[in-house]
């Protein structure tokens, strides 16, 4: 077997950062991992799969595994629903066409969404009105250190808002292997959210679909996001603060144009991307860090940029926000 020793990671995060990791390799099945786990028995381990929610603000002393455990399997349908379950190497956008093409509904608003399989609940990824937890039925995941396979239910994984158990309690602790979905044979269709129908309008559909939904987010998603093989990024840097329904009606008399969505319990959304704008930082760049022009809630690198020149860069956005509205913004990605 070859052992990668201080091995360049640029090609494997989407923010194309050139840090190194002091050990590389990749499994394709558990047995696989546990053989891994033995070699790398005395380093830290790290489970990659897309890399596009990562920023590498230095450079990785220990082992990174990355998640290549493939398969799409129908496991049973009731009258109702699909089973599906899938390997977590899989990519989440081809496993979204693969769904629309069996007809299979409930992940069309999650189209073009980078990364693959075994990530999507760490942070319960979401768009357009949709989350990861919708469609989510259960998973399996090897216990790093246990060196045993764990199934956890969706209220195991105790989902929130880009949050669930494997960002906070079990950090680190878990490869996920597989994620099994619930999928819908009738869709219900979710597109009062951004500008869905319009893009739907524009492309003069008639006979609603899940193909059609997907395309239309597609459209809208590569008009707005700017696309990693261009420009590297992370997709959104911050997540967008809830706030208490006082501290918002408070804020919107300071700044009457706030955008923020109600949320249930009495509390509130802010939209973090209004927010870093009102502060300046839309189109900013400093060497080749910067905050894009057209979605401020994404920082990029044009070039050449360090993990901790964009983490820099996030730490002083977060700091205008704090003294300028008061609120803090938690990153998304995951920094190392
Ligand atoms: C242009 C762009 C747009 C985006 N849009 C969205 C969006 O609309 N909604 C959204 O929610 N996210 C979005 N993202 C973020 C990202 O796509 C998701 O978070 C995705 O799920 C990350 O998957 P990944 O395989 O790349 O994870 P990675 O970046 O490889 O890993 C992320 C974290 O998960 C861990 N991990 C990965 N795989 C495993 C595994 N099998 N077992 C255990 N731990 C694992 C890693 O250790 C790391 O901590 C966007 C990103 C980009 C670049």
């Amino acid at each position: 077997m070859q052992i990668h020793e201080n091995f360049p990671l640029k090609a494997y995060n989407t923010f194309s950062i050139d840090a190194k990791t002091r050990f590389f390799n990749s499994f394709s099945f558990v047995d696989e991992l546990e053989e891994k786990l033995t070699i790398y028995s005395d380093d830290p381990i790290f489970i990659l799969g897309g890399g596009s929610n990562i920023l590498f603000t230095k450079d990785y002393d220990g082992a990174i595994l990355k998640n290549e455990i493939k398969g799409i399997e129908l496991q049973h349908e009731d009258a109702d629903h699909v089973y599906v379950k899938v390997g977590a190497g899989e990519n989440w956008h081809q496993f979204v066409l693969h769904c629309i093409h069996h007809n299979w509904a409930g992940v069309e608003n999650l189209s073009l969404i980078p990364g693959n399989i075994g990530a999507s609940p760490i942070q319960n990824i979401g768009a357009y009105g949709v989350e990861l937890d919708d469609v989510f039925w259960s998973l399996e995941a090897f216990h790093l250190s246990e060196k045993k396979i764990h199934t956890f239910t969706a209220t195991d994984c105790e989902f929130g808002y880009r949050d669930s158990v494997f960002k906070n309690r079990y950090k680190n602790e878990f490869a996920i292997l597989s994620v099994t979905f619930q999928l819908k044979k009738k869709p219900i269709y979710h597109i009062s959210y951004g500008a869905i129908t319009e893009e739907l309008e524009k492309m003069g559909v008639k006979d609603l679909s899940i193909k059609a939904v997907s395309q239309a987010v597609i459209n809208i998603r590569s008009s707005k996001l700017p696309d990693p093989q261009k420009i590297a990024n992370a997709g959104s840097f911050f997540k967008n603060p809830e706030v208490a329904t006082e501290k918002y009606e408070a804020l919107k008399l300071q700044f009457p144009n706030i955008v923020a969505y109600p949320l249930a319990k009495g509390s509130v959304k802010l939209a973090a991307g209004w927010m870093i704008e009102q502060c300046g930082w839309k189109g900013y760049r400093k060497g080749d860090a910067g905050c894009h022009a057209k979605q401020a809630l994404v920082l990029v690198n044009y070039g050449n940029a360090t993990g901790k020149e964009i983490y820099d860069l996030s730490e002083e956005i977060l700091q205008s926000v704090k003294n300028k509205f008061d609120v803090f913004l938690d990153r998304e990605v995951n920094i190392f």
